[in-house]
């Protein structure tokens, strides 16, 4: 009989009762704890026939073990600071919600709500009847509806009005939203078929007339968010085709993107789509985020005619679409912040980030200089400058908010090198810190730094060799 080669490691169930492991026990499960063992004996067995390899002590196994144990229940989602001056950062999440939103979907994740449960009659509810009246209140629609996002919106819309028939857009607003938003091949996956008119810079009244015909289902508008053209063009106002829709019985439905519940020039900020103004033009059906300027969740809400909202609600893709309860409760706790406008951009950090005093931005990044020069020693320059932040995620993408910067120059030569490191090194610190490379520096907008000690507190970890 062959003897077994006798292993180089002690056996797991000695290993389980070293004194670090077994506590270990406590926090993880003894078996968890084992299969930890298992992988990092795994790990040196492995690298056993490596010349540099060395035989680990006991206590080199245990701060292993607990290692990989740590790693391992350390969530993949983690809060960063949003340094990129794009306030509605879509690979950052978009928007940061208020706590009273917070706070009210934590409410309806930990205990039972009436979700779908009337409490007048104790019968059956509607999940959206929580929202719709707030919507119909603050966009003077008729009607509401939510779903999963914006694009579920317009998909959910096309395939209720338009299925099999035809749908006509304006040549200039046949946007891409990126991650593979594209308006004609939504009209696709909806069913409809989309018949493009005008030019790419100019569409007039006539061209929304002679493309109507017997399988017209609407006319739609889509606000080309993320672009614009600029020169020799012409678009027909929202009032002139909701003129031409209505004179051939058929719906005018926008798809306004970002679509704001209040006018943002109000508080300094470009123009943007109000859905209430948008409503009052004559649109039939409207669709927007809820994530966008809205300043709530992830979320396409859908306000417009009753009649079409109903036939809307009822269609087998809205169940498909529909809103999970905590994001409902976020929504809602987001909307009652416009009932209380003197306080609304205080409460809700989107418009809080975006109507933030220069100044302010400014007094931050002087306090924060001469940290950050400290933590970054002689090979960097750092220096405060004057930059653009933008809205983000598709809105007003020309028009550009001043902001202040902590910029950073490399005063040695390798220049982009020295960019990438310490953009990495930032991205490994405990609340990574992301910001942009421009112009051969390393730009950290502060427009959105709202925890000040938080971000020096971890300066002092910051590892650039
Ligand atoms: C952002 C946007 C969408 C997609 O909205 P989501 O909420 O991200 O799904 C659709 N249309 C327009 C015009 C947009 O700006």
């Amino acid at each position: 009989m062959a003897t077994q080669p006798t292993s180089p490691f002690p056996s797991v169930d000695r290993i389980v009762r070293f004194e670090a492991v077994a506590r270990l026990c406590e926090s993880y499960g003894r078996g968890a704890v084992i299969d930890a063992i298992r992988a990092v004996l795994d790990d040196y067995r492995a690298r056993m026939s490596q010349p540099e390899y060395l035989s680990p002590s006991d206590k080199e196994l245990s701060q292993q073990i607990e290692d990989r144990l740590r790693a391992r229940s350390t969530p993949r989602l983690r809060r960063v600071f949003n340094l990129t001056g794009t306030v509605l950062h879509t690979n950052l999440g978009r928007t940061q919600l208020s706590s009273r939103a917070i706070e009210h979907a934590a409410m309806a994740m930990r205990e039972a709500c009436n979700l779908e449960f009337d409490l007048d009659s104790g019968g059956r509810g509607e999940r959206d009847s929580l929202v719709e009246d707030i919507l119909i209140e603050l966009t003077g629609a008729e009607a509401a509806t939510v779903v999963n996002n914006n694009a579920a919106a317009v998909l959910l819309v096309l395939a209720t009005l338009a299925q099999r028939r035809e749908v006509i857009v304006s040549r200039g607003e046949l946007v891409e939203i990126g991650g593979a938003f594209r308006i004609p091949d939504v009209m696709r996956s909806a069913n409809t078929r989309l018949i493009e008119v005008g030019t790419t810079n100019r569409t007039h009244a006539a061209d929304y007339q002679k493309a109507i015909g017997p399988k017209t289902a609407a006319l739609m508008k889509v606000h080309t968010s993320n672009y614009k053209i600029s020169g020799f063009v012409a678009d027909v106002a929202e009032p002139e085709v909701a003129r031409i829709a209505h004179e051939h019985q058929l719906p005018f439905i926008i798809d306004l993107g970002a679509g704001s519940l209040i006018d943002l020039t109000a508080y300094g900020l470009p123009k943007e789509p109000v859905v209430r103004e948008t409503i009052a033009s004559g649109a039939d059906v409207v669709t927007f985020s809820g994530d966008k300027l809205l300043g709530g969740p992830q979320a396409g809400l859908i306000v417009g005619k009753k009649a079409l909202i109903d036939k809307i609600k009822r269609h087998p893709l809205k169940r498909a679409l529909r809103v999970s309860k905590p994001v409902l409760a976020a929504l809602e706790g987001t909307l009652l912040a416009y009932r209380t406008p003197d306080l609304l951009v205080q409460e809700l950090p989107t418009l809080r980030l975006l109507t933030r005093p220069v100044a302010d931005i400014e007094a931050l990044a002087n306090r924060l200089l001469p940290h950050l020069a400290a933590a970054l020693g002689t090979q960097w320059q750092v220096t405060v400058t004057p930059v653009a932040s933008q809205v983000g995620s598709g809105s007003l993408p020309v028009e550009i908010i001043p902001s202040m910067a902590l910029t950073c120059r490399p005063t040695s030569a390798k220049v982009g090198t020295a960019l990438q490191r310490l953009s990495a090194a930032l991205r490994k610190l405990p609340t990574p810190v992301i910001g942009r490379i421009a112009d051969d520096a390393l730009v950290l907008d502060l427009r959105c730094l709202e925890d000040e000690p938080g971000f020096l507190a971890q300066l002092s970890q910051l590892v650039t060799k």
